[in-house]
């Protein structure tokens, strides 16, 4: 099939939306002011963040960026197809923090987002927040490619492009943009309307605006490479990809939107290129087979669902070596799994799990298969069993989704009271606890996990509602019934800091 393709990098929109100009000697700067590495918490529920009160053109802080970073995440997940698969969410959101841990200049958690679109995309936006298209799996050789292109999105935030862009516009009330950064996120939903919306936005200085542009992505280049090298991935990684973007692009026929079309000048590969030359390669490895797995799954579940170019990258893997054999005896389950053979799934994934008893991919994919054939009951014992189990996120999900399906209510529960209260940003762990509590008539528990749900989504005021409810059925005990008030100041409080956004 023909690769749809977009040469830019949101990220590069977003520079250049906000206007401006950085010369050169600014860029070097930021480039020299680069710090050391500080310790930064991974996850941190941003619920809390106290109110920082945000005046229009004083400098945007680093509590302001993550209270904005905060409020984009829940319109970007209530506006585009972003992936919740537990098992693709945690691989990237690893292989970040294998980067950001190697970052210097680190002063927000990162969380690591996935979008079902084929369009070559990734971008990053405030407090934190990169967000890769699922179709940079389809175009990446290896993880070392795929960590290039997120070593350039982190270097964007932890260079603070966004915010410095902010400051250097100071005629500009700052928050006059918050609409165009919106459609920036629509766009990944909808590239069509979104970027329609985009061109109309920035009708007028788009040509002053590409300087700026070009700095940052040169700067997020040398940012980059320099991480990639110090987590000990291949620095020639990035300069392979960007390469295969040029050619990529050389081939296209029809350019799209000008921005869009934004060229990747011959300077910036050159000049990413010699940088690569002088670092030191490290030893050749087999290839990643997490990412392969990766890689595999989204060819065979997302992207645009092509089986036919699932089916090609699994019998290019079927030549390679140990890693590449497994990857797609793993895609050809999946495959027979939508195909709904579920005896053939099930035979080549209990080859797999019988080598690797505790390899989530494999317990996740033969739970889903289980499930298929109504036996559930079987997929609980075999993750029972799994020592894993314990301390991996993916599997607890599986554990509870296959208890509920085994009509295990209070066990479900149980798993997933915990598991909300560890990961509440994850959608997943919230709409299982609503359907536990649903199968257990517990009414108050199901309408305040689905408050949860929609608050993730920045629907507050919704969320709101579901809790009075809640707080009012009389259902639940003294102690519920505090929490859920306790909720709602928690949540209108939120509502209230994100007014300055939803004015305009
Ligand atoms: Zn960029």
């Amino acid at each position: 099939m023909i690769l749809k393709f977009q040469t830019t990098f949101l990220a590069l929109l977003v520079g250049t939306l906000l206007g401006g100009s950085v010369s050169a000697a600014t860029v070097q700067n930021y480039w020299e002011q680069e710090e050391k590495p500080v310790a930064m918490p991974v996850s941190v529920s941003t619920d809390t963040l106290p109110d920082i009160g945000i005046t229009a053109g004083s400098t945007l802080s680093i509590g302001q960026e993550i209270q904005m970073g905060n409020f984009y995440v829940r319109q970007m997940r209530a506006a585009t197809p972003l992936i919740d698969d537990p098992l693709l969410v945690g691989y990237i959101n690893q292989l970040g923090e294998k980067l950001v841990s190697h970052a210097y200049s680190v002063k927000t958690p990162f969380h690591f987002y996935l979008v079902n679109n084929n369009e070559l995309n990734a971008f990053a936006f405030f407090g934190g927040n990169v967000v890769i298209h699922s179709g940079i799996f389809r175009y990446s050789d290896n993880e070392d490619q795929l960590a290039s292109v997120m070593a350039h999105e982190i270097s964007h935030v932890t260079q603070r492009h966004l915010a410095r862009a902010m400051e250097d516009q100071k005629n500009n009330a700052p928050f006059t943009w918050v609409g165009a950064l919106g459609s920036i996120i629509l766009a990944t939903a909808s590239p069509q309307a979104g970027m329609a919306a985009l061109t109309t936005t920035l009708a007028g200085g788009q040509q002053s605006m590409i300087s700026f542009t070009q700095a940052n992505e040169q700067e997020a280049d040398r940012i980059g490479i320099q991480v990639l090298e110090r987590a000990g991935f291949d620095p020639q990684s990035m300069p392979d990809f960007l390469q295969k973007l040029a050619d990529e692009s050389r081939g296209s026929t029809a350019p799209p939107e000008m921005l869009l079309t934004h060229p990747l000048p011959d300077s910036r590969l050159a000049d990413i290129r010699n940088r690569a030359g002088q670092m030191a390669r490290p030893q050749q490895r087999p290839i990643s087979k997490d990412f392969l797995l990766a890689k595999v799954r989204v060819m065979t579940m997302y992207a645009g669902n092509d089986t036919e170019d699932a089916r090609a990258l699994i019998q290019q893997l079927q030549v390679g070596g140990s890693h590449e054999k497994i990857a797609a005896q793993y895609g050809e389950a999946i495959l027979a799994y939508q195909d709904k053979q579920y005896d053939k799934a099930s035979a080549l994934l209990l080859v797999l799990n019988s080598q690797a008893p505790d390899n989530a991919w494999f317990l996740d994919a033969l739970t889903d298969v289980d499930i298929a054939r109504q036996q559930a009951g079987q997929a609980v014992a075999r993750l029972e069993k799994s020592g894993a189990v314990i301390n991996n996120p993916v599997l607890q999900l599986n554990l509870a989704n296959a208890c509920l399906e085994a009509g295990q209510y209070a066990k479900a529960h149980k798993i997933l009271n915990k598991y909300t209260f560890t990961w509440p940003d994850d959608p997943n762990g919230w709409s299982l606890l609503e359907k536990a509590s649903a199968a257990e008539g517990e009414r108050d528990q199901e309408l305040a996990a689905r408050a949860e749900g929609l608050a993730l989504k920045g629907k507050l005021d919704d969320a709101v509602t579901l809790l009075k409810q809640a707080s009012a059925s009389g259902k639940g005990s003294k102690l519920d019934q505090a929490r859920y008030d306790a909720r709602i100041d928690q949540l209108r409080g939120l509502a209230k800091i994100f007014e300055i956004y939803t004015k305009n």
